[in-house]
């Protein structure tokens, strides 16, 4: 009785419509997908000479070479899916970099492989695993194909097993299914010989996959044919896991949002589409290989194995230089925002959190350049770090003499030179670089430190008054930050006092700047009068720092010893603000009117410069002369400008 083709037949059916529908839904980017569609290709080939197979044992052919050929290559080919399909599971938990590492994985994967092909290339001189002479028949090493089968499916489910967080459990299920429906054809096959179900099971094994784990809607969006969120979000966690190396660079586009808002949803569109196309010839150019990504409107990302660092880089700056260039839409000039940042996982960024709450707004916290911008620019991932060790920091910084001081310089508009500058405090740690002064005093005031970095900063700003350069830079004093706590200490007078007569410098060269919150900080305020008290008599002088920001009680700020007010920064910026010009035209004229002297911060162009020397202030502190600087800068500085 001939062996019925039916069965086979169907597979093919099922398999073509498969690849169609895999080439025709875009799924062939990305491993596991590109994986899948060869594996599924190279079952479509064993059908077919399947087929072939059977038809001439149908017909009882005595083409021996044909009968050869025929039976041989469907085996060599089918088994030859199984090696395939660990390779898709392999993909899957996407951790070829520990693969291609280890020699005994690599020997598992291809070694059972290569006997079965060596067995079967060499069968039609050996005749060890079938014969055709008198019909197709099993010859005595046939069993090899068993053996290798069995091999492969431990290995398998050892590697899942293994691998188990990396993978979903019910897609696991469903892509583990091939080995029960497998084995079930296997053994239908052995009791019915004439039943051809194996290739059927096959392509049934592979219709579940493809309905069940290689969910292109999961994985692609439409609109773009990019992968999308879930598909970054999945592939980076599994790197994470596994400590792959990668370079992402992560595209945000900041005003995409307010084109959709403006122009539309479907003008917004094409300038997505324009964007991508654009992503995608960089990436072509530099030979494919990132992965690309679109998570939402505007942010997009391009995922490079490590080993490919240059070529993140050098696609990081192209994308840069092409997203810069205008464009025209429907005869409008469109200028893109887009921020480009390099990050380096997991060195630069260490786990999946990490990367997500980064990716999100960074172009929010950026300041635009033109440039690929990098982490260490934005976003301090070592915060919580920071914070959880910021007490050691500071025992180090002051056991090892790690604090700094530097000096921004304070014009005087009337002088029309430097006259003063503040004392700024600085540390630069071993580990974690510049950390923030403010972050060193909130804790050190809790940890009761702020007291010897105190000292320190004034000593420092001591010896420097004590020094020739002082005097010769025409330098007048120097503003001195105080903390709240320290004010609130009754020996700090006395303390003060007592470091500066220890550096013999008159006490006008020092000028305290005390913030609002100390000065209203009502339980403390008979201890302030009294070290404000003290320390005036003596001669030092006092600025309010911070005006602007907190509960400007003018009462208070009257009754208090200041001669200066510092006008916030956050208060200049507004100086845009039509209200907010009235209000700072008659804050300085009141301040003025009894007698304050005020110092503007962050003064950062010409035309706040402007706009505050025409109100009459008297000095200017900003970026827009010099950023703090360490004290030999500072002096050059000085000197270039005097
Ligand atoms: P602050 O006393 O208001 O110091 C001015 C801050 O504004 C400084 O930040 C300075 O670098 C920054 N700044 C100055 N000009 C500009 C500008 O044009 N643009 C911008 N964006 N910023 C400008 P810094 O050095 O980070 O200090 C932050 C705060 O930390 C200080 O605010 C002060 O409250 C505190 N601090 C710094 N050093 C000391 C210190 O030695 N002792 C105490 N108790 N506090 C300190
Ligand atoms: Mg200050
Ligand atoms: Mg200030």
């Amino acid at each position: 009785m001939g062996k019925s083709l039916s069965f086979d037949i169907a597979a093919l059916l099922i398999l073509t419509i498969l690849i169609v529908s895999c080439i025709m839904r875009k799924m062939t980017s990305g491993t596991p997908n590109r994986l899948f569609l060869v594996f599924i290709s190279f079952t479509w080939l064993a059908t077919v000479f399947d087929i072939w197979a059977v038809t001439l044992d149908n017909a009882n052919s005595t083409n021996l070479p044909a009968l050869y050929a025929a039976h041989g290559c469907y085996m060599i080919i089918h088994n030859f899916t199984v090696p395939l399909y660990a390779l898709f599971v392999i993909g899957l938990t996407d951790t070829w970099h520990k693969v291609r590492k280890s020699f005994w994985i690599q020997a598992v994967l291809w070694g059972p492989y290569l006997v079965l092909f060596a067995a079967l290339v060499t069968n039609p001189l050996t005749k060890k695993m079938f014969t055709v002479e008198a019909g197709y028949q099993r010859g005595e090493w046939f069993f090899l194909i068993y053996i290798v089968a069995v091999i492969y499916m431990i290995f398998l489910l050892g590697y899942v097993i293994y691998y188990r967080e990396l993978l979903e459990f019910s897609k696991t299920l469903i892509f583990l299914s091939y080995i029960p429906i497998g084995l079930t054809t296997v053994m239908i096959q052995m009791v019915y010989p004439t039943v051809l179900v194996e290739m059927y099971g096959g392509a049934i094994s592979m219709l579940l996959i493809s309905l069940g784990v290689q969910r292109p809607e999961e994985i692609v969006d439409s609109d773009t044919q990019l992968m999308k969120y879930s598909a970054y979000a999945n592939v980076m966690k599994r790197n994470f896991w596994n400590g792959k190396n990668v370079d992402v660079v992560m595209i945000n586009v900041a005003n995409l949002s307010s084109i959709q808002a403006i122009m539309g949803y479907d003008f917004a569109m094409l300038v997505v589409d324009d964007v991508v196309a654009r992503i995608r010839r960089i990436n072509k150019l530099l030979g494919n290989k990132g992965e690309m990504y679109h998570l939402d409107r505007g942010r997009f990302r391009v995922v490079f194995n490590g080993l490919y660092h240059d070529t993140a880089v050098k696609a990081a700056d192209m994308l840069v230089e092409s997203l810069r260039e205008k464009t025209d839409f429907k005869d409008l000039d469109i200028s893109l925002k887009p921020f480009v940042v390099l990050a380096r996982c997991p060195e630069e960024i260490k786990d999946f959190k990490m990367l997500m709450s980064f990716g999100t707004d960074f172009h929010e916290k950026l300041k635009y350049e033109r440039r690929v911008m990098h982490v260490e620019d934005i976003f301090r991932e070592d915060m919580v770090e920071i914070q959880s060790n910021i007490d050691r920091i500071i025992e180090e910084a002051l056991e090892f003499k790690r604090f700094q001081v530097y000096y921004q310089p304070i014009y005087s508009v009337e002088k029309g030179r430097f006259v003063s500058a503040e004392a700024l405090l600085r540390l630069f740690d071993p580990t974690y670089g510049f950390v923030s002064p403010e972050i060193i005093v909130t804790a050190a005031e809790k940890s009761g430190a702020i007291h010897r970095i105190g000292d320190y900063v004034l000593e420092e700003v001591c010896r420097f008054i004590a020094g020739s350069e002082f005097r010769e830079l025409g330098l007048e004093y120097i503003e001195v930050n105080l903390s709240v706590a320290q004010c609130m200490r009754g020996n700090l007078a006395d303390n003060v006092l007592e470091i500066m007569s220890r550096y013999q410098i008159p006490t006008e060269t020092v000028n305290l700047e005390i913030t609002e919150t100390a000065a209203s900080a009502s339980h403390t305020q008979e201890i302030l009068e009294e070290n404000l008290r003290k320390l005036e008599q003596a001669g030092v002088s006092f600025s309010l720092d911070d005006y602007g920001t907190g509960y400007s009680n003018i009462k208070r700020v009257i009754q208090m010893p200041v001669k200066i007010i510092k006008l916030d920064k956050s208060f200049v910026d507004e100086q845009h603000n039509p209200k907010m010009r009235v209000v700072l035209k008659n804050t300085v004229a009141m301040l003025k009117d009894i007698n304050m002297e005020i110092v503007v911060e962050g003064i950062e162009t010409q035309e706040m410069l402007d706009f505050f020397t025409e109100l009459q202030c008297d000095f200017i502190q900003g970026y827009f002369f010099s950023k703090p600087l360490p004290k030999p800068e500072f002096i050059r500085f000085l000197e270039a400008r005097a």
